[in-house]
């Protein structure tokens, strides 16, 4: 099963595509832990993404490109994958079409979170994430149990630096004028759902996966 996942930053992609990975057992590819990953490695990448990283805006196709390619071409992700992050743009959304193509298949459903820039703001500016194993925490919404240590693996956690309010509203800024298109894109491909990300994270989480098996009943859950 593919499923991609669209919405601004803070709609809870990352947080929905972590838990229907496994709950649906299937690997969950994000561009931006990809990014984020290269970045702390001091790779050849992460040093030319960082930059634009840390000013909200996107990072190159190109260099974005190689790097999903990489990951899509693993054994697991060739069947199934949540991608959560990409595509960004139309050019992405086109390349993204022509990998699946070639390999004589599509995604199976694109869902839509769908939110508003009050509650993208309180959520980005008060997220806090394990520097360990990547599990998101909220200040306020979701705190850990021990203040700045993960609830899960006992890791670290902190602010992603393009979480202050400035950037945040840059990324939202880059959302509106390249990614926003995306929604027309896929629903022209009869493949967009929309859900409300407004409502609680199981209750979101419940739908998509009701989605999910409404487009493929023999999904295991
Ligand atoms: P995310 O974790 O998805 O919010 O992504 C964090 C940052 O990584 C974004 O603000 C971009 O700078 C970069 N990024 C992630 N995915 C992409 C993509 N598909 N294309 C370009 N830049 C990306």
């Amino acid at each position: 099963m593919k499923i991609i996942l669209l919405g601004p930053p803070g709609a809870g992609k990352g947080t929905q595509a972590k838990r229907l990975a496994q709950r649906l057992n299937i690997p969950h590819v994000s561009t931006g832990d990809l990014l984020r990953s290269n970045v702390k490695n001091g790779t050849s990448l992460g040093s030319k993404a960082k930059s634009f990283m840390e000013k909200g805006l996107l990072v190159p196709d190109n260099l974005v490109a190689e790097m999903l390619n990489q990951r899509l071409s693993e054994k697991a992700v060739m069947k199934d994958f949540i991608l959560d992050g990409y595509p960004r743009n139309l050019s992405q959304a086109k390349a993204l079409d022509q990998v699946l193509e070639e390999r004589k298949t599509e995604a199976d459903i694109v869902v839509y979170l769908d939110t508003s820039v009050p509650i993208i703001i309180q959520r980005l500016t008060g997220r806090l994430v394990c520097g360990k194993c990547g599990l998101n925490f909220h200040a306020t919404n979701m705190p850990p149990k021990k203040t700045g240590i993960c609830d899960a693996c006992q890791g670290e956690l902190y602010q992603r630096s393009d979480d202050k309010e400035e950037t945040v509203r840059k990324r939202l800024d880059v959302y509106e004028q390249e990614t926003s298109s995306l929604i027309k894109y896929y629903a022209d491909k009869k493949k967009l759902h929309h859900i409300s990300a407004d409502e609680d994270a199981s209750v979101v989480l419940n739908k998509i996966i009701e989605l999910a098996q409404n487009c493929n009943d023999t999904l295991k859950v």
